[in-house]
């Protein structure tokens, strides 16, 4: 007899726990219409017997300033949608905040994560489903219309996915963090235990069945974006220092082509000093001297990213910490 290890596991042929894990930060304006989408979509999803009854939206509150932890709190008691909130003792970043969820929802079957502007259709959440039913472990949401971003947002995030892909990061392209673990995939995720995150070149690292489904970017219905252009360079610095050493390689390639050039100037300065040329020399010296300077502290300022990754690292810090639940019963 022969065993069809690619067949859909009976495992999951039942209506899967769904827990949807949406980090927020000063998403006041969106989060109630948010709460009801998602609402709107749970009871569809139930009622075609797609998601278990007992499916969760899990809402990360990174330390806003606004009313968002009030919202969370109250939606958490008053509304059909089981919701559980918790709350970072401080600001730490998109990143932190949805790995904050993700472990608080590991005990789920399926884990999806997005953000709380509903910017990625949540319809395809019911593909991602049935990608898991026949097998997946994760599944990666593709935008696959980028028209409702605007051109700058839109550009930069091409360049970004080239250039990670040139330093010889595995990403997928356009993807961002809206995509669907099972728990076993999130298992593994949560065994990687570096501080420096970036979750997207984390989870095609950890292998499993992976498949991917495309949709179409929505615009921000309300609230402005919270990935301001600083932000989204840091995430860029930390995709790529965190997942590649090419820029340390071309230091070292930089390195060697700059000496090999200055051996060429051992004539060229010979020659200068035996015909008498020694003065005229000034200008090629100094824009020697700033160009190595140059050279110099741009290599440096690459390797001391490097050491401070290393330093952070080393330290151990925790992540985050929660400083409140919405209930006593963290893992409903
Ligand atoms: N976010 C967060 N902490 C931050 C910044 C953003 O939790 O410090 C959340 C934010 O609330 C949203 C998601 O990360 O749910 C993505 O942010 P945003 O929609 O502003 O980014 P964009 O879609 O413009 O890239
Ligand atoms: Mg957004």
């Amino acid at each position: 007899m022969t065993f069809d290890y690619n067949a859909p596991s009976p495992m999951r042929q039942k209506p899967p726990r769904l827990a949807l894990v949406m980090p927020c930060y000063n998403e006041e304006e969106i989060l109630e219409s948010t709460i009801s989408h998602v609402t709107n979509f749970y009871t569809e999803c139930m009622n075609e017997k797609l998601i278990s009854t007992d499916s969760y939206l899990l809402l990360v509150d990174d330390g806003s300033k606004d009313k968002t932890w009030e919202i969370i709190y109250n939606q958490s008691q008053t509304s059909s949608l089981n919701i559980i909130g918790l709350k970072l003792s401080r600001n730490k970043g998109h990143q932190t905040a949805l790995l904050a969820g993700l472990e608080a929802a590991n005990n789920y079957d399926v884990i999806v994560s997005m953000d709380a502007d509903l910017q990625d259709d949540i319809q395809t959440i019911k593909e991602m489903v049935s990608c898991w039913k026949n097998g997946f472990d994760v599944v990666y949401g593709v935008r696959g219309d980028r028209t409702s971003d605007t051109f700058f947002k839109r550009e930069t995030a091409h360049f970004f996915y080239r250039l990670m892909l040139f330093m010889g990061v595995n990403l997928i392209s356009n993807h961002a963090d809206f995509r669907m673990m099972d728990k076993r995939a999130l298992d593994a995720l949560l065994e990687y235990p570096e501080r420096n995150l970036f979750l997207r070149g984390l989870v095609p690292l950890i292998g499993f069945q992976s498949t991917t489904v495309k949709y179409a970017r929505l615009e921000r219905t309300a609230g402005e974006t919270k990935y301001p252009i600083s932000r989204m360079l840091s995430l860029a610095v930390e995709g790529i220092t965190s997942f590649s050493v090419t820029p340390l390689r071309f230091i070292s390639l930089s390195g060697l082509i700059i000496s090999l050039f200055s051996f060429l100037m051992i004539p060229y300065a010979l020659f200068g000093k035996i015909n008498g040329h020694t003065v005229p020399g000034w200008a090629s010296v100094t824009i020697a001297i700033f160009f190595m300077g140059g050279v110099q502290m741009l290599s440096l300022g690459i390797i001391g990213e490097y050491i401070g990754k290393i330093y952070l690292e080393t330290k151990r810090r925790p992540r985050y910490h929660i400083e409140k639940y919405t209930t006593l019963d963290r893992f409903l």
